[in-house]
């Protein structure tokens, strides 16, 4: 159950730009995400390195989705699951990790420099147990692979060579860059764009060189960088986006409202890169992006009035999405 995701098209948007807008269906991933694909390589080089055998205990730092579907994996191979994660994660991700028998640990939130990282925290832990391993998704380029040999090859094959651009959000960076990678050796004319959330250092990298942030901080939760990490440095990206949170969550309720798409945030920061590449392109261009994963993890905060409000995103929502909202 993970990979060979439907391709879906964008109905509504396609039509609007006379593009193909098109995504990779990753929520129907068994884990419910596109990470399901990263944690089956990391656990697959974990064994293939001798780092994990039978009763082993694959340790990870991640803030959701990666764990999630690292959990489900090491129940199904009979692996122990612990989680480092920031202890400013919501209830429903560590309720969700728990429930899928892993041991998590919320640490105070640190940047990456600082040795107590829940990064840093996870593979210190793996470092004391026999028979456990550290998966590193930032780093270890077994989850830019999964991306090489999986998604990219999928998107070629059911565009039949036909897509013009992709567009993606990075966090780890194995998505954009796997994909990247894969697809400039079939046709490097390919255009390759990165999408980037409010807060993250990747837009002002891949524009001007610099590890600058963009104002402000976003509501996305998974995507966004503070580094270049070894699976994103050599990403073949050709051109970057920085999209507004107000974008990104607009477009979020647009894909509920208008194709009856319940997705969260960085999948509405995806569409509207596609999007805005489509207008910049021109009709008749094939766009392939990704469904990131479901709204559920995050209903508490992105589909909740109030949570909106102090974000100061309500009232730049149109009335007509306001039906979807809870208090
Ligand atoms: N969307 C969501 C919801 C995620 O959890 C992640 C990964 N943290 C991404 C997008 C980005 O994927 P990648 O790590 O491959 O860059």
């Amino acid at each position: 159950m993970v990979g060979n995701t439907p391709m879906v098209r964008i109905n509504k948007i396609s039509d609007e730009t006379g593009c193909e807008i098109l995504a990779k269906a990753e929520q129907c991933n068994g884990g419910g995400s596109v990470k399901d694909r990263a944690a089956f390589f990391l656990i697959k080089d974990a064994l293939s390195k001798g780092q994990l055998s039978a009763g082993g205990t694959v340790v990870e730092g991640t803030a959701g989705n990666t764990g999630i579907g690292l959990a489900h994996m090491c129940l199904a191979m009979g692996f122990k699951c612990v989680i480092f994660m920031p202890n400013n994660q919501s209830k429903e991700k560590i309720d969700m990790l728990k429930t899928l028998g892993a041991i998590v640990n919320p640490v105070p939130v640190v940047p990456w420099d600082d040795p107590n990282n829940y990064n840093h925290q996870a593979r210190r832990y793996a470092e004391s147990l026999k028979n456990a391993c550290w998966t590193n998704q930032f780093d270890n380029r077994a989850n830019k692979l999964a991306h090489i040999e999986t998604t990219g090859p999928e998107i070629w094959r059911e565009t039949e060579g036909k897509v013009d651009a992709v567009t993606f959000g990075s966090g780890t960076g194995g998505t954009i860059s796997g994909v990247g990678t894969f697809l400039k050796e079939k046709n490097s004319k390919i255009r390759v764009v990165l999408a980037d959330p409010q807060g993250s250092v990747l837009y002002n990298y891949f524009k001007h060189g610099k590890l600058e942030r963009i104002p402000g901080s976003s509501i996305t939760e998974g995507i966004g960088q503070g580094r270049v990490t070894e699976n994103m440095k050599d990403a073949p990206v050709d051109d970057a986006k920085a999209i507004m949170d107000v974008d990104a969550v607009n477009m979020t309720f647009r894909l509920l409202h208008e194709e009856g798409l319940f997705v969260g945030a960085t999948t509405g920061l995806n569409v509207f890169s596609a999007y805005e590449l489509a207008k910049e392109m021109g009709p008749g261009h094939t766009i392939v992006t990704c469904l990131c994963d479901t709204g559920h993890k995050y209903y508490a905060r992105l589909f909740n009035r109030n949570v909106l409000k102090e974000m100061e995103l309500l009232d730049k929502m149109p009335e007509i999405y306001h039906q979807y909202l809870h208090d």
